[in-house]
């Protein structure tokens, strides 16, 4: 039977090889495109019912999960499959940076070959990328009295730029993400007057917001999406417009992403910007008012609250026996007293100023303020309250939505005809049921969501080892682990590194994990060049410069376990220190186990923490084959991978988590290992 997606994949006749004609056939793309196309096809419809039948409250929306291993080259068979049909525009939000450029560099173009027509892409980033031109004015009118160094070279570069830019981006600029001067006159949200701004017509977000809208495809990332589709409810600041088909890539990260996106939070940043857009704000008064007048106390009532939040860095939980809830609420109160005559102030201001100097959007800012700190220590039902203690000088309040399934609804499912949700890890165990907790999709949605497989030869490109008589890691007084288990890590990871000449990345599941191994670890392998994490540069750099070292071990924490893409030689080992279960006394972790567990006692454990552990487990092993020609190991310290008839340490649910891992043949021998590892 022909399908329409046949047109491009079919190895005789498709343009994808006509076009392109040493491109390799891989069945998991073409499938990936023909489940895509069929949903694509079926959202059309069910909306076109949907109007037919008055269009109810209810979304018709079609949400299609799809798991594509490594290599199966998903971005070509999504967008191919989307841009087939003539609906337009088609949004694409992805997590990394890396898969955007892609998606516009590489992917778009050759789609457009493949169809023979101009495809028409837009990358939108998030709005503090931009400058604000009515910010930017009144800069010139009052500079900062102080810069950093960095921003002293911005500040120079700023008024040339100006007149040359047609985007307004600030990464043209080269400027760093924490610059306090960009603080200054990007075109964040919060202070932009929209419509009643003097400057709107020829703002640099407008121009974006027409090219989106005259775009095919809009490439975002889901941080920026989300908080877009929340402005899109206040039908203020809104970019991307709206669109019949919304394809999410990078999927694993959504329920996190929106846990975070949807959360009321309150930081020491978003008050020292509130107090400095209160202050430039009143410089260009004409009239006096109690503005500077009111900044001290209220500068002070946030110290003093800051101070009420206790000093060891870590997230506390509202019920935290460190801290001291009465002097917390006292502080609180005195900096809500602040808070309301400040309000009041802007209230007056509003109505007896321009409006363009954002007075009510001041004013909207203080009572989310207010209100997010009430909810912050009231924690009503459903929400998850945390204090994060981040530094000395930096706290956050914040508040998190124990279930996002709704958030999904309204802001990802609502609006659009088909929604697509993929990733090469969706699977958290041998199925996707944990998508109906983390995301609240429905069982039907979850049993039509489909995999295709990875082209790779796992079987043959590489082994899965764990370490004859390794013990299970325990709790000890240093929080890394017991010292049988350390020098049992210590030997092993050395022999393995050994043999594979460097060349390898260990992955930590702790920073105090990783600080006890690294130092011994150099120490014992001085022929080694050692990269570790938050030693060197950023990450880009840090990953550049192992690739291009022989013989060299990354060490790694949370954030080295995704997106780390090193095909080739580079990479020949991955050592898996843990099984990374999340940490149990996480609080949002905590609270969504306690609702699972009404029903069942192990149901947190089964359905929730084992899933997602598979799934970063996943990840982590996800990094070593990168294309047909790679081969390697994932040596993992941790017993509990195995089955209790493979090893009297092993667990149960191994079972189910090996199901979603690469097939790749598990080992215990060190002759094999050491073998297999020399010959790369
Ligand atoms: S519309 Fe908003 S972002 Fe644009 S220049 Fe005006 S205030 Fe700045």
């Amino acid at each position: 039977m022909t399908h329409p997606m046949d047109s491009f994949f079919d190895e005789q006749n498709g343009a994808l090889f006509k076009f392109f004609p040493g491109a390799e056939v891989r069945p998991g793309q073409r499938r990936m495109a023909e489940i895509l196309y069929d949903a694509i096809e079926e959202g059309s419809q069910r909306r076109i019912q949907w109007l037919e039948n008055g269009a109810g409250s209810v979304s018709p929306a079609v949400v299609q999960v799809l798991e594509a291993g490594t290599g199966v080259g998903k971005s070509l068979a999504y967008l191919l499959s989307a841009l087939a049909g003539k609906k337009r525009p088609i949004v694409v939000s992805t997590r990394t940076k890396n898969l955007q450029q892609q998606l516009m560099d590489e992917d778009l173009p050759r789609a457009a070959n493949i169809l023979e027509r101009p495809i028409k892409g837009v990358v939108v980033k998030g709005r503090g990328n931009y400058v604000c031109k009515k910010a930017w004015e009144e800069l010139q009118q009052s500079p900062p009295d102080t810069f950093t160094i960095p921003d002293q070279k911005l500040w120079l570069k700023m008024g040339r730029w100006m007149t040359q830019t047609s985007q307004g981006d600030g990464d043209e600029l080269g400027k760093s993400d924490d610059s306090p001067l960009w603080e200054l006159m990007n075109a964040r949200s919060e202070r932009c007057t929209g419509r009643k701004c003097a400057q709107y017509e020829s703002c640099f977000l407008t121009q974006l917001k027409q090219q989106a809208s005259q775009a095919d495809v809009i490439i975002v990332n889901h941080a920026l999406l989300l908080a877009d589709r929340q402005l899109r409810e206040s039908d203020f600041g809104q970019v991307i417009p709206d669109a019949p088909i919304l394809i999410l890539d990078e999927a694993h990260e959504l329920t996190d992403q929106i846990t975070d996106s949807c959360a009321w939070s309150w930081s020491t940043r978003s008050m020292n910007l509130l107090i400095s857009d209160l202050e430039e704000a009143a410089k260009h008064l004409k009239d006096p008012s109690q503005i500077p007048l009111y900044l001290p106390a209220l500068r002070k009532a946030w110290a003093d609250l800051q101070e009420s939040v206790p000093s060891m860095p870590k997230v506390y939980a509202l019920g935290d026996e460190a801290m001291d809830v009465n002097s917390l609420t006292l502080h609180l109160q005195a900096w809500q007293t602040c808070m309301d005559a400040m309000r009041h102030e802007c209230q007056r201001l509003s109505m007896q100023k321009e409006k363009e100097l954002g007075w009510e959007k001041l004013m909207d800012r203080i009572q989310y303020a207010s209100q997010c700190l009430d909810q912050c220590l009231m924690s009503p039902e459903g929400w998850v309250s945390t204090l994060h203690r981040e530094s000395k000088t930096f706290v956050r309040f914040q508040s998190n939505p124990v279930n996002v399934g709704d958030f999904f609804d309204r802001l990802l499912r609502q609006g659009f005809e088909t929604v697509v949700l993929t990733s090469a890890t969706l699977r958290g165990d041998s199925s996707f049921d944990h998508l109906q907790i983390t995301l609240g999709l429905s069982r039907r949605e979850c049993e039509a969501s489909e995999s295709v497989e990875s082209p790779f030869d796992f079987q043959n490109q590489g082994l899965i080892f764990v370490p004859p008589g390794i013990p299970e890691r325990r709790a000890s007084a240093t929080q890394v682990g017991e010292e049988i288990w350390l020098t049992h890590c210590q030997n092993s990871i050395e022999r393995l590194c050994r043999a594979s000449r460097g060349r390898a990345m260990i992955l930590f599941t702790s920073r105090k994990m990783l600080e006890y191994f690294s130092p011994r670890l150099q120490v014992a392998l001085p022929a080694l060049t050692f990269f570790i994490q938050g030693q060197h540069q950023n990450r880009q750099g840090l990953l550049e410069e192992f690739r291009t070292t022989p013989q060299a071990v990354l060490l790694g924490l949370a954030s080295f376990w995704q997106g780390v893409d090193l095909p080739g030689d580079s990479l020949v080992l991955v050592v898996v220190m843990a099984l990374p279960f999340a940490p149990p006394d996480d609080p949002i972790l905590q609270a969504r186990m306690a609702r699972l567990n009404e029903e069942d006692t192990l149901a947190g454990f089964t359905q929730l923490q084992v899933p997602l552990m598979a799934l970063k487990l996943k990840q982590g092993m996800g990094r070593l084959i990168r294309t047909q020609k790679d081969r390697g190991v994932v040596a993992i310290m941790d017993p509990r991978i195995l089955m209790p008839h493979e090893d009297p340490k092993g667990k149960s649910y191994a079972r189910i988590v090996r199901a979603s891992l690469p097939p790749f043949p598990v080992v215990r021998e060190w002759e094999t290992v050491e073998t297999f590892l020399s010959s790369l």
